[in-house]
């Protein structure tokens, strides 16, 4: 078998966790197995890069960052090919040039565009055990560029459909995905497995256990993954196209408290307004997620929309710009102290119902909904923050998650 392991930074942090995860591959490859590993920088090394360039130039141009960032990827691998080679079994790293993972030249934020395979065949064939650096790929100049952050996972899953890997393990500090984050609702448990979309809107939603690229590279090329803990040997969690082991109405409840809600008030009401309203945020890469419009009142009507922490003050500097001119609306306001609590599961496509369990739970603990989104899979509210745990709680407990 040919396995793509991916171990992310805090499984590589220090000298006990690189030979760890050195003897974990060296299992695999001692078992008669093609072994190739992609890592993650070691640690907080990413954070400690970022902060090292702000100190010299905080207005560092985008390409020196992407040379700067790589090499906390080209650390790891070097590092694991000493420790393996220190354990007799021979090793060699390869960073995202010596493969050649080519992408795009968009620096901080690279999609892969093509792997060659022909080095990385090379040296299983020589049984050794290939230790690629994650997050990283050159554009058609040779530039270094990285995937965004978190993106060793798309690496790892990029390699696996490139290399057709019997199977993809993605290793981190937590045994899988969950029903919710633990932190949140104690109660949550591990998924034995989840389909992707389920996994791509959780991914979005803030889970935060694989790099939403990654899933989407995963669907796309039917690759399996596995995620699971590096710390222990748990069964993790599978994440593939249909599961029929857990044929579940709702997989999981996520929380995200990284929202702002903006509301443009007594907008004019008729064709063309919500365009400008919207271009004019697109113009100024405003990501915009939840949309609400209200009914009209007095010739007028109301917009709210919510956006990120990092997007608001974009958002709110754009909506200043044009509130006279173009957009005619009588005020805007801000509320930062809101969060988003959503259900998931592929199983709401065919049951009706769980968008009024789901606000059952949160009438039962007297939260209110400011707004609501749904995609097919999805049931999203906006409520207060301080309300978050309680409402992710009470409907985690209302869907019997916790078994
Ligand atoms: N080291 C990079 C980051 O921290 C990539 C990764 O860990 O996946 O974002
Ligand atoms: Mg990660």
């Amino acid at each position: 078998m040919l396995i793509v392991k991916k171990f992310g930074g805090t499984s590589v942090a220090n000298k006990e966790r690189i030979f760890n995860v050195a003897k974990r591959c060296i299992e695999d490859y001692q078992a008669g197995n093609q072994v190739v590993v992609v890592l993650s920088a070691m640690g907080k090394q990413t954070d400690v890069l970022l902060d090292m360039a702000k100190d010299i130039n905080p207005k560092a141009s985008r390409r020196e960052m992407d040379m700067l960032l790589t090499t906390g990827e080209q650390t790891s691998v070097a590092l694991m090919a000493m420790a393996m080679d220190s354990l007799g079994v021979p090793a060699v790293s390869l960073n995202a040039f010596q493969v050649a993972m080519h992408s795009t030249a968009d620096y901080s934020n690279a999609k892969l565009k093509r792997i060659d395979t022909e080095r990385i065949y090379n040296e299983l064939e020589n049984r050794k055990i290939v230790v690629i650096t994650g997050f990283q790929g050159i554009d058609k100049y040779d530039n270094y560029t990285t995937l965004g952050r978190g993106g060793s996972d798309t690496t790892a899953v990029a390699l696996a459909a490139a290399l057709h890997a019997d199977a993809c393990e993605i290793y981190t500090d937590v045994d899988g995905v969950y029903t919710a984050d633990p932190r949140v609702v104690p109660k949550a448990r591990k998924l034995e497995a989840i389909t992707y979309d389920e996994m791509l809107e959780l991914a979005s939603l803030g889970a935060g256990v694989l790099h939403n690229r990654s899933v989407e590279m995963a669907k796309k090329y039917g690759v399996q993954l596995v995620v699971r803990s590096s710390l222990n040997r748990n069964e993790g969690t599978i994440v593939k196209e249909d599961t029929k082991m857990e044929k579940m109405l709702v997989s999981g409840v996520a929380t995200d408290k990284n929202v702002v809600q903006i509301s443009v008030e007594g907008l004019e009401n008729k064709p063309g307004v919500a365009f400008k309203l919207f271009q004019h945020l697109a113009n100024h890469n405003v990501n915009v997620d939840m949309i609400l419009q209200s009914v009209e009142h007095g010739g007028k009507q109301d917009i709210s929309f919510t956006v990120t922490e990092e997007d608001a003050e974009e958002a709110i500097n754009t909506l200043d710009r044009h509130k006279e001119s173009s957009l005619k609306c009588d005020k805007t306001t801000v509320t930062r102290d809101v969060a988003k609590v959503s259900v998931v599961g592929a199983g709401m496509m065919t049951h009706p119902g769980v968008a009024a369990k789901m606000f059952e739970a949160l009438y039962d603990c007297g939260v209110n909904i400011r707004q609501i989104s749904t995609s097919e899979i999805r049931v999203t509210v906006l409520v207060d923050e301080k309300y978050v745990e309680d409402a992710a709680e009470a409907i985690h407990d209302k869907f019997s998650l916790e078994k």
